[in-house]
């Protein structure tokens, strides 16, 4: 079969390499049918991603339909689709025994620390799928990954309706913050540097957007809000300034959500936070969002809307790569067809 290899940073390979075998009785076995490629990937394929380990077979956001089920394997069957949550853990650590196993102290995930879904074929543990009703597309399936990010943010804010959230950065993960916000009833302010991706905001639902670089955020967020703020502010930036502008636009009482990796620190004073008693959340990965995604795509309610704007074939992967690098205002996600 093929796989996607990144040997070290700036060399991928197309490998050809026997298909795995199922080696536990709880494994299943599924053949890929697309692949989402996420900023993650590229950072890994360009050696700016400080978790990657090399070589790696990349690809965190797979659908596919299983081929083989172990002996012990109880809710899934061949035929089924389905997409694969894309993390592993002890099961026993702090995190883990509080609900939290996206961040257990042994966490791996799929893609980045092991290898991941960018091949023909993956043998994972049943309990790493996900059904998807089998009249789904799989363009829609393959977004399951990336929403729960968006789940995940939403969860971790508090999301409820009544609120105004002010979600910042309108590229593919604050779509996806944006669509859970607005399935949770909320008010959503938008703002990103790139009008373009604006209106695409816009037409999933954003009620306002704002454009830095025209107007002061801070201003009109207290405009929007009658002076109040915004009772959740998600960044989606991840930059100093985007994280000290959502403590300063957040309201009183309320949480501000950070999806970042950024290590350089911000200047934010104790005042605002005790003063209006903010709830600052990190927000990584996903924890128990898949249920819930996967039952609004197999809805309907959940689609895409757009938001796949390229697709490559995997005998094309490397034009793929170099096409998403060379087009970040082109490309909102593009996703690799494994048929
Ligand atoms: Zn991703
Ligand atoms: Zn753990």
């Amino acid at each position: 079969m093929k796989a996607v290899q990144i040997t070290e940073a700036h060399h991928m390979e197309v490998l050809e390499m026997p298909e795995p075998a199922l080696t536990h009785k709880n494994e299943v076995k599924i053949k890929i049918k697309n692949v989402g490629v996420c900023g993650t990937d590229m950072h890994i394929y360009h050696g700016t991603n400080p978790l990657a380990t090399y070589p790696r077979i990349v690809g965190h956001e797979v659908a596919g339909e299983i081929v083989e089920t172990g002996s012990g394997v109880e809710n899934a069957s061949v035929g089924d689709h389905v997409v694969v949550e894309p993390i592993s853990y002890c099961g026993e650590c702090y995190a883990c025994k509080s609900g939290r196993p996206n961040v257990c102290k042994d966490l791996s995930v799929f893609g980045v620390h092991e290898n991941g879904g960018m091949r023909e074929f993956v043998v994972l543990p049943e309990r790493q799928v996900h059904k998807i009703n089998a009249d789904i597309d799989w363009d829609e399936a393959v977004m399951a990954e990336p929403y729960t990010i968006g789940a995940q943010a939403t969860w971790r804010g508090n999301v409820r309706t009544g609120q105004t959230v002010f979600i910042q950065g309108a590229g593919p993960i604050g779509i996806t913050v944006l669509k859970m916000a607005k399935l949770r009833g909320a008010t959503t302010i938008v703002s990103d540097l790139t009008n373009e991706r604006l209106s695409f905001a816009e037409q999933n639902g954003a009620d306002y957007t704002i454009n830095p670089s025209e107007a002061e955020t801070k201003d009109q967020i207290d405009e929007m809000t009658d002076g109040e703020g915004a009772n959740v502010v998600i960044d989606a930036v991840g930059t100093p300034e985007t994280f000290e502008l959502s403590v300063d636009a957040a309201s009183p009482a309320g949480t501000v959500v950070t999806l970042g990796f950024n290590a350089t620190p911000s200047s934010i004073a104790l005042m605002p936070i005790t003063k209006k008693e903010l709830t600052i959340a990190g927000s990584r990965l996903q924890t128990h969002q898949f249920e819930k995604v996967v039952g609004l795509i197999n809805s309907k309610e959940l689609t895409h809307d757009n938001l796949i704007t390229h697709k490559f074939h995997i005998d094309h992967i490397q034009d793929a790569f170099q096409f998403i690098k060379d087009n970040p205002d082109k490309v909102r996600k593009a996703v690799v067809d494994f048929e």
